[in-house]
């Protein structure tokens, strides 16, 4: 739980940021694709999400305590995740196809939103779990001033695909507590190939040094920490996302101090039948030369994955409940 004077300062930000917020929203330019287009007159940009300032709505597809997290954010009650629809980077092998590129989600006012959140926080979440909410930030602020105003005392996690501006993550500064970013690509050609976003090693580059200006690293040792930055990648085959130019580039940034969670998980979903070179899921000793990698380049904090991951992470959103089973936690640290 979050000190009261944390809380209240949260709050304070969480009004100030609606505002600057509103106003970016004008010419969104919120994630790396810099639509420039004014979200308050309806125009969509390449997350087709459209927002309304009259009767701000928001479409989530799930709001649950989620078990298949990194250990640090399961805890014992669970993350309370809330998975939002629509994405504003929809890779071709994305495992949340059904949110991301479908539309599967239902929408709900910020008092919704905002009751969820506390149902969270009643039901035992140990945090709050926003799940790819960059292109909806605005009802989601909406709903967590209401929160927090209200009840909530938990940490915030922004958990997110690493493609947002530099100016949009300073106005989550004070808000978000711990960021949780999946840096896909460290390839260009493949952030093109499968985001159509070849710019999206270098904003999300930009993007991971502001959020560790923000709250610097998770501290792994403290067990009570609720802050910091945790770090993910999906390890895809034949080294396509370039893996290992990626783990070079933290090293060389000073980064290996942030937990690294490794992904093992990928498996081909949705469109990736379509490229041959993903077609398939990753090899085991694919995934152990990676670890290995990291491991002799002095990485401190890393979790990794067992086998079974890769079935165990799919999630069906036509369910009430995503993921089949309250599954047991399979990141472990080296
Ligand atoms: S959040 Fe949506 S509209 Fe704004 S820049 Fe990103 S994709 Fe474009």
């Amino acid at each position: 739980m979050l000190s009261e004077c944390t809380r209240q300062k949260k709050i304070a930000r969480l009004r100030q940021a609606t505002h600057q917020l509103r106003v970016m929203l004008q010419a969104c330019r919120c994630c790396g694709r810099e639509c420039g287009v004014n979200r308050w007159e309806g125009q969509l940009g390449v997350c087709r999400t459209p927002l309304s300032l009259v009767s701000p709505q928001v479409r989530y597809a799930s709001a649950t305590l989620h078990f298949g997290e990194e250990p640090m954010l399961v805890g014992t009650g669970g993350s309370g995740t809330v998975f939002f629809t629509h994405c504003n980077l929809r890779c071709v092998f994305c495992q949340n196809y059904q949110i991301s590129w479908e539309g599967l989600g239902r929408d709900a006012t910020v008092d919704e939103l905002a009751r969820d959140f506390c149902e969270l926080q009643r039901k035992g979440a140990g945090n709050i779990n926003l799940v790819t909410a960059t292109h909806c930030m605005y009802p989601v602020l909406l709903a967590l001033q209401k929160a927090y105003e209200t009840e909530v005392q938990l940490p915030l996690v922004f958990n997110t695909n690493g493609y947002e501006m530099v100016e949009f993550l300073r106005c989550l500064e004070g808000i978000v507590d711990i960021y949780l970013p999946d840096l896909k690509y460290m390839d260009r050609k493949a952030a093109a190939r499968y985001s159509a976003a070849p710019n999206y090693p270098q904003i999300a580059c930009e993007a991971i040094r502001e959020m560790y200006r923000q709250v610097g690293p998770y501290d792994v040792e403290t067990s009570s920490s609720q802050r910091g930055v945790i770090l993910r990648h999906l390890v895809l085959p034949d080294n396509v996302a370039g893996t290992y130019d990626l783990l070079l580039w933290l090293k060389d940034e000073g980064l290996t101090d942030i937990p690294l969670s490794l992904m093992s998980q990928y498996t081909p979903q949705h469109r990736a039948a379509d490229y041959p070179e993903i077609a398939r899921s990753l090899s085991w000793r694919e995934y152990e030369d990676v670890v290995q990698y990291a491991l002799d380049l002095g990485f401190e904090h890393l979790l990794v994955q067992e086998c079974e991951s890769q079935n165990v992470f799919l999630p069906d959103f036509t369910r009430q409940e995503p993921f089949v089973q309250r599954e047991e936690t399979t990141g472990s640290s080296v």
